[in-house]
């Protein structure tokens, strides 16, 4: 599964942080696999600068339709090292 390149997916999730201002009609969650439209956002981190998902409340919208397949490689290994480091 490991089909993308670690920086790759470094970068999808700094997409997906501080995003407030880069969101698109679409954008995609890479904890939960949904797509949310911009309307359906409705939170943000306490700044005022990373949208959360509507549907999970995770800081992990990309902006943009990303495919299934790389949101799946992002979750995979982020919340993989996640659990290592912390
Ligand atoms: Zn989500």
């Amino acid at each position: 599964m490991s089909f993308i390149k670690q920086q790759v997916i470094e970068d999808y999730v700094n997409l997906a942080l501080n995003n407030i201002n880069s969101l698109e009609s679409k954008n995609s969650c890479y904890f939960c696999f949904r797509t949310i439209r911009k309307e359906e956002i409705e939170c943000t981190d306490p700044e005022g600068e990373t949208a959360l998902c509507p549907n999970c409340d995770m800081d992990c919208l990309i902006p943009g339709d990303i495919e299934i397949k790389v949101l799946r490689a992002i979750h995979n290994k982020v919340f993989k090292v996640k659990k290592d480091s912390k």
